[in-house]
């Protein structure tokens, strides 16, 4: 009987090593074959660990599945897929995953994360097969068609950045994956590196033959042990097997790769500061221009692009740019892995084509909030991230739309907050988390944010004094002005939209008792 306990950190985090433990400990006692697959998470992370049983008809999940449970499970005819509280019948279908679009990660869960043969039979090179048959310039018209935009939170044109690589001169260029996935209530890029670490060097490999760079690193943050090693396995292996290399797939091309750790630093995950990083330095933001692409790396052109934006690649060579571009709306095309967290019953990873609403992914998917009360808040795309005013949950969530409206799609991170939430010092955490992470390059966002933290503690120590009240609220506008307008990347530029949302939508926790509210 073949038995999938997660290997993924979220899963490890809650006991799934123990779980495994016990079930080959149990299955021994017992007299029982079995073999034990460690996988990646399926991303249903309210049902770590969870537990799938190979069966004729398909796996059979068991969730969320502890040590102690596995004698009473294996009683219980586990399996066989035998009924149990703990059972959920067939995987693929609980609702929570049947109504994705399971696209980049396809085979996340589903895969033994580093066995070739396995990644193989579930589509695996396809994509960077046919790379290895094109010209360079098809390669990137098909990114550029299948309107893929770098899901590290910017949005900007994958294609558009990959052709701007591939037209620079220079004896040596660079595929930069940004992996330093610091966004609070994020964790698609772990997700995937351990999951299904192939799919990121299968669209490297691809990106690299697309450009004309041969060497790709991978910048993930510290705090990520398990995807760093998992990474440094899987290049290994693929190198091994001439997947990477001097040869990459037979193209007579190469492309070699590496993983640098980060330094736990959220501004690393600002693309300059990143390059600054991985060359030995502390992570400061630089300026621009030049543009990385022109300019990155030890100042060769460098590709940058984000986890997910490298791993949607191989599907897309594989399928074609009609077939991504069939799922979304307007330019907001393809799926986004939004990730469900914060005060939340079902939190875990949703991929969807874009267009849902808000409302559908923490009530539908994500089954209100964790307490039972009822949501105040949420907020998407981070830390930087604003409030969705209540109005707009319905709205779809597509780039656009979203910018509209003040809001921002970002890295698909969904925080929600349920009643009890003090909006107010929430919007003051903003400015805390802005002062702490600051790389102190810019005066706005270096001092801005410390005055922020003040003058929000100062307006709602004025509750009672109107006309001090009103002249604090017009100077954190006014400072918000000057961060937004005058910071020189995103850390500064960005952290008014929660403090400015949280104002507007939430001004009765701020002291203000007729709501400004869109
Ligand atoms: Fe550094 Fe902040 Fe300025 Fe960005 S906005 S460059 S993080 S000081």
């Amino acid at each position: 009987v073949r038995v999938y306990v997660p290997r993924d950190a979220a899963a490890l985090a809650v006991g799934a090593d123990a779980v495994a433990g016990a079930l080959q400990r149990e299955c021994a006692a017992r007299g029982l074959q079995v073999q034990i697959v460690r996988n990646g998470s399926r991303g249903l992370l309210w049902l770590e660990t969870l537990v799938e049983v190979e069966t004729p008809e398909g796996r059979v999940a068991y969730g969320p599945v502890t040590a102690d449970a596995v004698p009473g499970l294996i009683d219980a005819g586990m399996l066989q897929g035998g009924s149990h509280a703990l059972c959920h019948g067939l995987t693929e279908a609980i609702a929570y995953l049947a109504r994705q679009e399971r696209l980049t990660f396809a085979r996340v869960g589903v895969i033994d994360p580093l066995d070739l043969s396995d990644y193989a039979s579930h589509g695996g090179w396809q994509g960077l097969e046919r790379a290895a048959r094109m010209e360079s310039a098809a390669i990137v018209q098909e990114v550029l068609d299948s309107g893929l935009r770098g899901r590290g939170g910017a949005a900007f044109p994958a294609g558009i950045k990959w052709k701007t690589v591939a037209a620079a001169a220079g004896p040596q260029k660079y595929i930069a994956c940004n992996a330093d996935e610091g966004d609070s209530g994020t964790f698609a890029d772990r997700l995937l590196m351990e999951g299904d670490p192939y799919t990121l060097i299968e669209g490297m490999a691809i990106a690299g033959l697309a450009v004309g760079a041969t060497q790709g690193l991978v910048y993930v943050r510290s705090e990520y042990p398990h995807a760093i090693a998992t990474l440094r396995e899987a290049i290994a292996r693929a190198e091994a097997a001439g997947w990477l290399g001097r040869n990459v797939a037979g193209s007579g091309r190469a492309f070699h790769m590496e993983v640098r750790k980060g330094a736990g630093s959220y501004v690393c995950g600002e693309e300059t500061a990143m390059l600054e990083s991985i060359e030995g330095r502390r992570g400061i933001v630089r300026a621009k221009p030049p543009l990385p692409a022109i300019a990155g790396l030890w100042g060769r052109p460098t590709v940058i692009n984000n986890v997910i934006t490298l791993a949607t690649v191989p599907l897309i060579l594989a399928r074609g740019a009609a077939f991504y571009q069939g799922f979304g709306m307007g330019r907001s095309r393809g799926t986004l892995p939004f990730q469900l967290a914060g005060n939340i019953a079902r939190g875990g990873l949703v991929e969807k084509a874009f267009g849902l609403s808000l409302r559908e992914l923490v009530e539908d998917f994500g089954g209100g909030t964790a307490t039972g009360r009822a949501i105040k808040a949420v907020q998407v795309g981070g830390p930087l991230g604003s409030y969705v005013a209540p109005p707009d949950w319905d709205a779809p969530l597509d780039y656009e739309v979203y910018a509209a409206k003040g809001n921002v799609v970002g890295h698909g991170g969904i925080v929600v907050h349920d009643d009890t939430a003090d909006m107010a010092q929430l919007a003051r955490y903003a400015m805390e988390f802005c002062a702490i992470e600051s790389c102190g390059k810019c005066t706005p966002c270096r001092i801005g944010s410390t005055r922020g933290v003040e003058v929000i503690d100062r307006i709602v120590r004025a509750g009672g004094d109107p006309a001090a009240h009103a002249s604090q609220v017009a100077l954190l506008e006014n400072l918000c002005d000057t961060m937004q307008h005058g910071s020189m990347c995103a850390m500064g530029g960005m952290t008014p939209y929660p403090v400015r949302s949280a104002l507007t939508h939430y001004p009765q926790d701020f002291g203000i008792e007729s709501t400004t509210a869109a």
